[in-house]
């Protein structure tokens, strides 16, 4: 996802530190305390424009959400949506998700998203993609014992990759679906953005759960 930079983004993200955070490194450990209950941190990496996430937060209140952007006007414009309602179990950090072990403790986070993912075709950038290793080992290191990694996209280059990254890395699959949106599966669901644009053109959606 691609915008051009917004002018307002850096004011009204600096405006709302209730909302968002910018230098996350200080709440490694104890991000429980940006919320008013201490309950189990789902987190989405590449969380855009915010819909899954604040939709998400919605619907469970039971557990607290943090959605994570590398791209500041992005975030801004789903710190704007969220600004919209009052959603105490959801919090935005603009940040880096490579770097996701500076800003969580071992074990802070139960369940990590990730939604329609930048695939990144090109062998050469295949360390890019939120699936490879690396990424993986961050994540494992975040997650509590038996953490799960929950992931859609409507690429199938990059949903085939990722199924083999995940099983190399030694995940164990709890449910993988070829056609989301016409599986059981799909009375829960929650769409985001590219979610919903890209099944509009009738493209199946591909969803994966693994755990470590
Ligand atoms: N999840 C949204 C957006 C998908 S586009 C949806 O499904 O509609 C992928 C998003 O991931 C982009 O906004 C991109 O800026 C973000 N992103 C890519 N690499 C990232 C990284 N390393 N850390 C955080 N966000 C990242």
């Amino acid at each position: 996802m691609r915008v051009r930079n917004k002018p307002w983004a850096a004011d009204l993200i600096a405006n709302h530190p209730e909302k968002i955070v910018e230098s996350g490194q200080q709440l490694k450990g104890k991000w429980n305390s940006r919320f008013p209950k201490e309950q189990p941190i789902f987190i989405e990496v590449g969380t855009g424009k915010g819909q899954f996430i604040i939709n998400m937060a919605k619907k469970y209140p039971q557990y607290n959400f943090i959605g994570i952007e590398i791209q500041k006007t992005v975030i801004a414009i789903a710190l704007k949506k969220a600004l919209e309602e009052e959603i105490p179990n959801l919090q935005l950090l603009y940040a880096d998700g490579a770097n996701l072990t500076d800003l969580f403790e071992d074990g802070e986070v139960s369940k990590v998203f990730l939604n329609f993912s930048d695939p990144w075709p090109k062998t050469r950038h295949e360390k890019r993609r939120l699936t490879f290793k690396s990424f993986l080992k961050v994540y494992k290191q975040i997650l509590i014992a038996h953490g799960t990694v929950e992931f859609k996209t409507d690429n199938q280059g990059l949903f085939e990759y990722s199924l083999v990254s995940l099983n190399n890395f030694g995940m164990t699959f709890d449910n993988v679906f070829l056609d989301l949106h016409h599986s059981p599966e799909n009375e829960d669901n929650v769409e985001t953005e590219y979610e919903h644009k890209f099944s509009l053109k009738g493209q199946p959606i591909f969803k994966l759960v693994a755990h470590f």
